[in-house]
């Protein structure tokens, strides 16, 4: 590795969610999913913008809203030219993840809580402030959990007064040091600090599908 290579880049292979990176000749790198690192036959591809399409469908070609749900499509193969475009083709695959680690690493990186995310609401979903704590304990643990749903770390709380997202959550879903893609290996992790779009619009579904009383 030469001198400049990036911070996060230390430990080869280095994995971000479930992605390996590892070196290639000539000064280049390899991205592939990791169950494919000992795979011979892989799709070939170059360039980060390839990284688009990759990160676009899953194995059986379903659309992937949430980039961090460990869906990511296999049997590629994908060839850098250099760490930033290693950084670019990150930028596509996870979007913001890696300013978002920097940003974190640096005591810089701001929570909300999903109280406050879900207050801030407006139009038709305003009404996602009225979903009960019991309804939010369970609708963040089906929705986030690590296994069929996203692979991010959570840092955010439920309130200010810092209750847990989620009870029903293993203590290892908020956990930066924890392999959030359950194989036990050493990766970046990619960090949540604030409810998402995508379970926003689940709490409303939850508030909607809640009988009036
Ligand atoms: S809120 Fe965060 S952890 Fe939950 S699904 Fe959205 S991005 Fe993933």
């Amino acid at each position: 590795m030469n001198g400049r290579a990036r911070e996060w880049l230390r430990e080869i292979p280095c994995r971000v969610g479930e992605i390996a990176i590892d070196r290639g000749d000539a000064g280049r790198w390899i991205l592939t999913h990791r169950d494919d690192r000992a795979r011979a036959e892989l799709h070939p591809h170059d360039g980060a913008e390839a990284a688009v399409e990759l990160a676009r469908y899953d194995d059986a070609g379903n659309f992937r809203p949430l980039k961090t749900a460990p869906n990511l499509r296999h049997g590629w193969r994908l060839v850098l030219a250099d760490e930033q475009e290693v950084e670019r083709a990150l930028d596509f695959f996870y979007p913001a993840r890696l300013a978002t680690w920097r940003s974190w690493r640096a005591g810089e990186l701001r929570t909300t809580p999903l109280r406050e995310t879900l207050e801030r609401q407006s139009g038709m979903y305003r009404v996602t402030a009225k979903i009960t704590e019991t309804q939010a304990n369970e609708l963040v643990a089906n929705f986030c959990r690590s296994d069929g749903g996203c692979l991010r770390t959570i840092l955010w709380r439920r309130d200010a007064t810092g209750t847990l997202p989620s009870t029903l959550l293993p203590a290892e879903k908020f956990d930066p040091q924890h392999d959030q893609t359950g194989r036990g290996e050493a990766a970046l992790p990619l960090l949540c600090q604030e409810a998402c779009n995508l379970l926003v619009a689940a709490s409303r579904e939850v508030v909607k599908s809640t009988p009036a009383l």
